[in-house]
């Protein structure tokens, strides 16, 4: 699939010039002895001429609906049941010009129609033109159904909570009932309750997020606390101790000179099996201590890890393992304060996989998925440490880069364009490579985050012109 930048479409408008011609034809064959429904009609297909996009057409739609209505009262019986389908196939084709498909299929099918109605618009043709118009829907239904589909597989995908606890449950029980509610009918994601209902989910997700970060650190801060409790219990009972054992010296003390020998020997055998019972006593208890100072030690442990871990969750994409949005935006702003701080300079980098949409259409996401991968790693060794990769969309990607001016960055960018074009991939035994185009901006004294990546955005745009390009800002 060939596209002309991203917005002007010429498989689109030849598609829709289609469309119209066939309108046309249908309208023609509508044409009576009746000079102001022949006027209606001539005043329809001027007003078609001028429809050049999906909009105007969808404007249309709803005039001649209104015409329809009208004409149907006048309708004679002879021309009422040929005229009816006339009807409807223009109807199906004003609906499908929302559904703009360049593929060759649509094309073949619109050929086909074309030729049919050339040769004589009759009962026959329009039977037939109205199945293949009926099944140029189904197959848009099915093409809108897999887009769907993916589209919620990747959704789902980031959808996913790692937190624990009450609203964290009723999220995850939520989010379970949309996702089975959508995920055998993909076209319920077109409904504006559904997509509320997902917006909102999205929205707590982050909630919930850093509810679970707050929590986590609060139970990390009470363990800590017990831990420092068992500490001062240890030591007071370490004082029980040393008066035990005083207590013994004491007893020792007490026994006389003139005591008889075998007494006391007997009384200091007595006296020693007291002090090895203190001391297996005081062993005992600190045994039992030292299992306690393991597992607290243990649990912080784990609790840290948790934390940690959960922290990183929220900045890193899952699938590439480099910054997601969230991590961008916290590193941009570091950056941007440092810059002013210290007077100095950064520059982003933006690139955009080209064509990446047919990696997917042709090798599968799975593939897809794996492009993204090696692309990350690839950037990622190419650029120095300090460095700061981010996903910022799908496959578009914002390389920050501290302390560096304009024209280093755009060196940078065009080494990374070249690696990205030399990396080979393979699927099946079919070899293939891939492109990315690229925007470089520096950082000025009164950009904020959105101005700064805006004129990156900007030259991107005008990269993708050729595509495997590097644009710097204007
Ligand atoms: P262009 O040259 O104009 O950039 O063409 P393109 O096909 O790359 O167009 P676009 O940027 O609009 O398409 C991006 C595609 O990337 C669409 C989407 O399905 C796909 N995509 C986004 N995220 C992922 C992902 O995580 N995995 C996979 N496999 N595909 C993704
Ligand atoms: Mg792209
Ligand atoms: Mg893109």
């Amino acid at each position: 699939m060939i596209k002309l930048g991203r917005k002007n479409d010429i498989k689109s408008d030849t598609y829709i010039g289609n469309l119209k011609l066939i309108i046309v034809h249908l309208l023609n064959a509508l044409k009576t002895d009746d000079k102001q429904i022949n006027r209606s009609i001539e005043e329809y297909k001027s007003a078609l001429k001028k429809a050049h996009d999906k909009e105007s057409l969808e404007d249309l739609k709803y005039k001649i609906a209104d015409f329809v209505i009208k004409y149907d009262e006048s309708l004679s019986n002879s021309k009422k049941q040929q005229d009816k389908l006339v009807l409807s196939n223009i109807n199906m084709l004003l609906r499908l010009a929302k559904e703009v498909d360049s593929s060759k299929s649509w094309q073949n099918s619109l050929e086909k129609i074309k030729e049919l109605l050339n040769k004589k618009i009759d009962l026959k043709s329009l039977e037939m033109t109205k199945d293949i118009l009926f099944s140029m829907g189904t197959s848009v239904k099915n093409a809108k159904e897999t887009v769907y589909k993916d589209i919620l597989d990747m959704l789902f995908s980031l959808m996913d909570i790692s937190a624990d606890g009450e609203s964290a449950n009723q999220y995850k029980k939520d989010f379970q009932g949309i996702k089975q509610n959508i995920a055998f009918n993909p076209n319920k994601i077109e409904s504006i309750d559904i997509r509320k209902k997902l917006k909102a989910l999205i929205n707590l997700k982050e909630t919930i997020e850093d509810e679970y970060i707050d929590s986590l650190n609060n139970k990390l801060k009470k363990a800590l606390r017990a831990l420092v409790y068992s500490i001062n219990t240890f030591s007071t009972s370490h004082t029980k101790y040393s008066d035990v054992f005083k207590g013994h010296i004491e007893e020792i003390d007490n026994l006389t000179a003139n005591m008889d020998v075998d007494v006391a020997s007997k009384r200091l055998i007595a006296i020693s099996i007291k002090i090895k019972n203190s001391i297996l006593d005081m062993q005992r208890e600190l045994d039992q201590y030292n299992q306690k100072m393991k597992e607290a030690s243990n649990i912080i442990q784990e609790l840290q890890e948790k934390v940690k871990k959960a922290k990183e969750s929220l900045i890193i994409d899952p699938l590439t393992n480099i910054y997601n949005r969230r991590g961008l935006v916290h590193f941009m702003k570091l950056e941007i304060g440092r810059a002013i701080r210290y007077k100095t300079s950064f520059s982003i980098i933006m690139s955009d996989i080209d064509h990446f949409s047919s990696v997917n259409n042709r090798y599968g996401h799975l593939v897809g998925d794996r492009v993204l991968q090696t692309f990350c790693k690839t950037i990622k060794s190419a650029v120095r440490d300090v460095d700061i990769l981010a996903r910022y969309g799908g496959e578009e990607f914002i390389l920050i880069l501290p302390n560096t001016g304009i024209d280093s960055a755009f060196e940078v960018s065009e080494k990374l364009r070249t690696a990205v074009s030399n990396l080979k991939f393979q699927y099946r035994g079919e070899n293939f490579q891939i492109t990315s185009s690229f925007g470089v901006a520096q950082f000025r004294e009164t950009d904020t985050i959105k101005s700064l990546i805006k004129r990156a955005d900007d030259a991107l745009y005008r990269a993708k012109s050729t595509r495997n390009k590097t644009v710097r800002e204007e």
